[in-house]
């Protein structure tokens, strides 16, 4: 498939396939991986268009797509050229935009799954881009088909979120994510699954419907204008299930872990979230030698092998390249977003500053997100522990908490600290 030299994406300052967004370090091309699972070509397809139009630098986002960094803007057309023709592009050039579903990493191999999602989500990719409504959304604007797994994205807010009840409910939710906790927002209804593109795409017009000027462009945006309740009445959805709750899920799943079909699956994690050319192709060829054609990105900055024959063996292949398979290290809990050296609002060089900070950390399955500023780019959800730079190797020290008070990262444990002060006060949370 090749798309008209005459298409011009819109203006945004998100990345997309057509849309190369400049950054310190020259170009970010984002590819919407659908459903985070890549065969061995796409897999060499990016490894190559990386190595060939940008700088080698692969990022696993926190949508479980990837990025490309350091584009020259005199290779922007070839980049997408490149990955359209790997079957990485929309069904349509102005489709790119509204991909943003996000399923569980191990969605139809989730031993404790209520549905496998993948149909349903294949379903809903193909029906967004189809539909004008949904195609006129934002870049942001995003999807969560929650098939009750005991691996999943639970806690990253999404503008439409459906959670399965049964094999054919869904509870359905708006500009937030499944409850979990006992104070967490109940969902808005209840569908059946047979019509969740139907609901979304009439929740789409809705939404335009109601917007009123160009910075309403999220749902969020809507209800902090007070227009929740008239939202929901236009929808006419099932009455909510009172008192429902999502079960807690695991994230970022690091080492061997068991299928529902007596198979396993590897889950590793590339040192803060890049990966070389030569990581990608190593991965995808592990994946081939045990028979599988599918490499799953996950939301935590990670990659899982699924239905791995010999997964001892699998780990060791990936170890060898580089790749963190023991959820023990400090590195598997690492997230570390690009920082200053890659982008303009950052205020740390938090890559090298991770770096430093990995030997202090104790070692157990904690999570330590470093971020370059405020935004979280790398982890929409507060992290175990969590530091945010505030100016060149100075960074406000968090540990997650509920308590009353406490803000977006927990509560505040150190001010202005350097890395060295950092790693101590992590060492000393209990
Ligand atoms: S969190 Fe801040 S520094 Fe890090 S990538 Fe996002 S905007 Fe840049």
């Amino acid at each position: 498939m090749s798309f008209p030299g005459a298409y011009r994406p819109r203006a945004s300052a998100c990345p997309g396939l057509f849309r190369i967004v400049p950054a310190r370090d020259g170009g970010i091309c984002r590819i919407k991986i659908p459903l985070g699972r890549l065969s061995e070509a796409q897999c060499r397809a990016v490894a190559d268009a990386a190595a060939r139009f940008g700088s080698g630098i692969i990022e696993i986002t926190n949508r479980a797509n990837l990025q490309i960094r350091g584009i020259a803007p005199a290779q922007t057309a070839a980049v997408a050229e490149a990955l359209v023709g790997a079957e990485l592009g929309p069904d349509r050039p102005d489709g790119d935009d509204i991909r943003n579903v996000m399923v569980s990493p191990t969605a139809g191999i989730d031993a404790g799954q209520v549905i496998d999602t993948r149909m349903l989500a294949e379903a809903l990719l193909d029906r967004v881009q189809g539909d004008d409504s949904c195609r006129a959304l934002s870049p942001k604007f995003s999807f969560l088909i929650d098939g009750g797994e005991d691996v999943a994205v639970v806690d990253h807010p999404h503008d439409i979120w459906v959670s399965s009840l049964d094999s054919d409910r869904l509870a359905i939710g708006f500009a937030g994510c499944p409850p979990v906790e006992a104070g967490d927002g109940p969902p808005a209804g209840t569908i059946r699954k047979d019509d969740l593109g139907e609901v979304i795409v009439a929740a789409a017009a809705v939404f335009h419907e109601m917007a009123d000027g160009p910075a309403i462009t999220r749902l969020r945006h809507l209800f902090a204008a007070g227009s929740y309740d008239a939202f929901l009445r236009r929808l006419e959805l099932g009455p909510a299930i009172v008192g429902w709750r999502r079960r807690p899920a695991k994230s970022r799943p690091v080492g061997i872990f068991p299928q529902r079909d007596g198979l396993a699956y590897v889950g590793a994690i590339p040192p803060l979230g890049r990966l070389t050319p030569e990581m990608l192709l190593a991965a995808a060829e592990t994946a081939s030698r045990h028979g599988v054609d599918e490499l799953r990105l996950t939301p935590w900055q990670g990659m899982l092998l699924p239905s791995v024959r010999e997964p001892d063996a699998a780990i060791a292949s990936l170890e060898r390249f580089g790749f963190v398979c023991d959820p023990n290290t400090s590195l598997a809990g690492l997230i570390v977003c690009a920082g200053s050296p890659g982008c303009a609002s950052g205020l740390a060089d938090v890559k090298a500053d991770a770096l430093v900070l990995a030997p202090m950390l104790p070692r157990g399955k904690r999570t330590v997100h470093v971020s370059g500023c405020a935004k979280s780019c790398a982890s929409p959800a507060a992290a175990d522990s969590t530091l945010v730079a505030a100016g060149s190797g100075r960074y406000n020290v968090y540990a997650k908490s509920t308590d009353a008070g406490a803000g977006r990262f927990g509560r505040l444990l150190a001010r202005q600290v350097t890395v060295g002060e950092a790693g101590r006060v992590l060492k000393d949370i209990p």
